[in-house]
């Protein structure tokens, strides 16, 4: 029995030291040390991989989750600082759902007072959902072009898609909270922000491939294979992975809405019922419209940076819904 053995570790570690065996323990005690003064030391690879120093006589405390709280909210701080710094180009997040005058201000290199997350848990949602984006493209053969980066310096554009398979499907992976989840498998309905974001890509692999491509270009990951992209397939592979989200009350109501999923779809069959698939076919109804919209948003975003200006409140893509999380609100005057 595993407690039996544990039990009986414990009474010959007892034993030993009230033999006073405490040779057998510390190693200062053979050459005739005073154990209290010696220290002893060993440079150990932390889970981080740097080395560090440890003191053997130093009692350790125990992991703190209230300490925890503030490594995690000064590593974002320095994640973000570093980010803001090196931000020069449009992000297919600034096209799909940023307020165009925080793009601006970032474009423009405005400091920022407080480079804080405002909601802590940010980051572990971000851990998870790139845990979901490995577990999908790390084990699928699926596709013919995965990790595509999409570099246009010419109109100040850089992002990176998921996948494409053949010249005509585009496949983003996202993450979720179940209550995100429960929404779209109802509704059948891809969340805007990740709709616009497939759009801004289609636009960029259909009128801006050859830049895209261009070698001399130094990109993250590897830049598109075709010489031509018509994408009519776009997808969405939703995976839920996220119980305590915010929007949930408490724990009992979070598990209700897991088992409503489970039952939704039909999960018995299904071990993967966190996953869905909601693929829209641009040939069943007009994309112009929103093509539009990438390409003006585009636009008006280099416009503004060419006249070093900032976009007023009366923009069509000034979004002060995106106030409290947004960086700039504290220099900006109309939020
Ligand atoms: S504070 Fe609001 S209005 Fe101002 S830039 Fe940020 S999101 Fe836009």
């Amino acid at each position: 029995m595993y407690w039996r053995r544990n039990l009986s570790e414990f009474r010959d570690l007892s034993k030993l030291i009230n033999e006073g065996n405490e040779d057998k323990i510390i190693a200062s005690e053979v050459s005739g040390n005073d154990k209290s003064s010696e220290v002893i030391t060993q440079v150990v690879e932390t889970q981080n991989a740097e080395t560090k120093e440890i003191d053997f006589n130093e009692k350790r405390k125990p992991f703190d989750v209230g300490l925890f709280s503030r490594e995690v909210s000064n590593k974002a701080e320095g994640k973000n600082k570093v980010y803001a710094q090196l931000a020069q180009n449009i992000s297919s997040y600034d096209i799909s759902d940023g307020c165009i005058r925080s793009v601006v201000y970032k474009l423009l290199g405005t400091p920022v007072k407080d480079f804080r997350d405002r909601w802590l848990p940010i980051s572990f949602r971000a851990t998870l959902g790139n845990a979901c984006h490995d577990f999908i493209q790390g084990t699928t053969d699926q596709f013919s072009e995965g990790e595509v980066s999409l570099k246009v310096p010419s109109i100040r554009f850089s992002g990176r898609l998921d996948n494409l398979n053949g010249n005509n499907v585009l496949a983003e992976i996202k993450s979720c909270t179940y209550t995100d989840y429960s929404k779209i498998i109802k509704t059948q309905r891809p969340r805007n922000a990740d709709f616009y974001q497939t759009i801004a890509y289609k636009y960029i692999l259909e009128n801006h491939l050859e830049e895209a491509k261009n070698p001399g270009v130094p990109t993250r990951s590897g830049v598109p294979s075709l010489d031509m992209y018509d994408i009519d397939t776009i997808q969405f592979l939703y995976l839920a992975h996220d119980i305590t989200a915010s929007d949930v009350e408490d724990l009992g109501t979070s598990l209700k809405l897991v088992k409503s999923v489970k039952q939704q779809l039909n999960s018995k069959r299904n071990p993967f019922y966190f996953i869905t698939s909601l693929i829209l076919d641009t040939n069943c109804f007009d994309v112009e419209p929103y093509i539009l919209f990438v390409k003006n948003k585009i636009t008006r975003i280099n416009e503004y940076l060419v006249a070093n200006k900032l976009p007023p409140e009366t923009d069509e893509f000034t979004n002060k819904k995106k106030c409290f999380f947004c960086m700039y609100n504290n220099v900006c005057d109309i939020r």
